[in-house]
């Protein structure tokens, strides 16, 4: 396949040309703020009104059908245009692929055209106080009842969940099995009864970030992913797409190394070799990476599925998002912590501190280290 789809074409014409009329002047206030999370959903609104929130999705759920190869080519014009962060991540790029893989046509059909118009704004909830790397060691239960589940426990560092509207779970439905085994997948109303959601304050300000508490939340059989006992499964299959694919797709490091050769242009001491390789690294990975990614989409275009190698994928893009913004950073010197003097670029630093949470999510890295060693090179356990 040509490696650059989508270049050239109405497709990718299509997406810079709206991009450039409607992407906001001035950047939307932090969407780990109340302010910031209502103008981004906003934003998602104008997106899915151009049919373009979702483009890889079926016509019916507000998509336009477009291969992988298309959506990627969209990423890369999203990042390019300095675009609004997507404040629907959570549900587009990790529940959306599982409902599509696991999930029942009413769920679908149900589900995903709200997600998509961010009208439902889904979170993660996923890690307990002590379950994190050890994720088959949750604690949070589900109890049978009546028509459903009865959900209790502690969710934690569940991103934006202080103003979403529903969580995607993992819970323990059967205390006796195996821990791998005993487990359910599950969707609930942020705001049922029982639901406590308390924010977590960053060092930046932001309190998008959250612990969950649930005391007897209700769910109805309906809103159960797979089979009862079959949590494990699914949630492994949302992973892949957290560490590989979707979640971070190249077009984001594609654009931030353009800025950085940008700023090395404008900025950079020539004599400063040292400085211009580790330029030129970052530039590199940041293509390697996409050239990796789309020969990813071209074989599960071709039948192929995403399994352990979306490891390698994840602890490939977290360091080199480090190593581009250490990079900026380095170069800049002092200039790197304001905004608005003669050179300076404060944007970069917000991106490196969200950067070093990047070997952290979506697994840490020493977690993924253990998955490539075992899973892919075969080493002993
Ligand atoms: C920015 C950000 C956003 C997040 N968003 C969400 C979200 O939306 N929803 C959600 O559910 N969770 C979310 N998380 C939580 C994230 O998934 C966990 O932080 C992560 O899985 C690590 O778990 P932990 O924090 O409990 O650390 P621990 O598991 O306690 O690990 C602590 C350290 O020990 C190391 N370690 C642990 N076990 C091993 C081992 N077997 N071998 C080698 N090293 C090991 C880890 O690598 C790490 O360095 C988010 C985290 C961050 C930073």
């Amino acid at each position: 396949m040509s490696f650059d789809p989508g270049q050239g074409d109405g497709f990718r014409a299509e997406v810079r040309d709206w991009l450039a009329a409607h992407v906001p002047a001035q950047p939307l206030p932090s969407v780990d703020t109340a302010a910031g999370f209502a103008a981004h959903r906003a934003w998602e609104r104008e997106l899915a009104a151009a049919r373009l929130s979702v483009v890889s999705w079926p016509p019916e759920y507000g998509g336009r059908g477009a291969s992988l190869p298309e959506w990627l080519v969209f990423e890369e014009e999203y990042y390019a245009a300095a675009a609004p962060v997507r404040v629907g991540q959570n549900g587009l790029f990790l529940l959306a692929p599982t409902l599509f893989a696991h999930g029942t046509a009413e769920q679908r059909d149900r589900l995903l055209p709200p997600m998509a118009r961010a009208d439902e704004v889904w979170a993660q909830a996923w890690s307990e106080p002590d379950a994190g790397s050890d994720l088959a060691s949750i604690r949070a239960t589900a109890t049978r009842a009546e028509g459903g589940w009865l959900l209790s426990g502690t969710k934690t560092w569940s991103t934006r969940a202080a103003f979403a509207d529903r969580a995607f779970g993992l819970f323990r439905s059967d205390p006796g099995a195996e821990r791998h085994r005993g487990l359910t997948y599950l969707l609930f109303d942020l705001h049922a009864d029982g639901v406590t959601v308390r924010p977590i304050r960053q060092l930046g300000g932001g309190t998008g970030f959250a612990e969950i508490f649930l005391d007897g939340v209700f769910v109805p059989d309906a809103d159960v992913v797979g089979a009862p006992g079959e949590g494990w499964r699914i949630a492994m299959s949302t992973a892949s797409h957290e560490r590989g694919l979707s979640l971070r797709s190249p077009g984001r490091f594609t654009a931030a190394a353009a800025r950085l050769v940008e700023l090395w242009q404008r900025a950079g001491d020539p004599a400063d070799t040292a400085l211009r390789d580790r330029v030129v690294d970052a530039w590199i990975g940041a293509q390697a990476y996409r050239r990796h990614t789309f020969d990813t989409a071209a074989r599960l275009a071709a039948g192929g599925t995403l399994g352990a190698e979306s490891s390698l994928g994840k602890v490939f893009w977290s360091e080199l998002d480090l190593a581009l913004h250490e990079t900026a950073l380095d170069l800049l010197g002092p200039l790197a912590e304001v905004d608005g003097l003669p050179g300076a670029d404060g944007c970069w630093l917000d991106g490196y501190l969200f950067a070093l949470a990047g070997p952290i999510y979506a697994g840490t890295n020493e977690i993924q280290r253990t998955v490539i060693a075992e899973r892919l090179l075969g080493l002993p356990r």
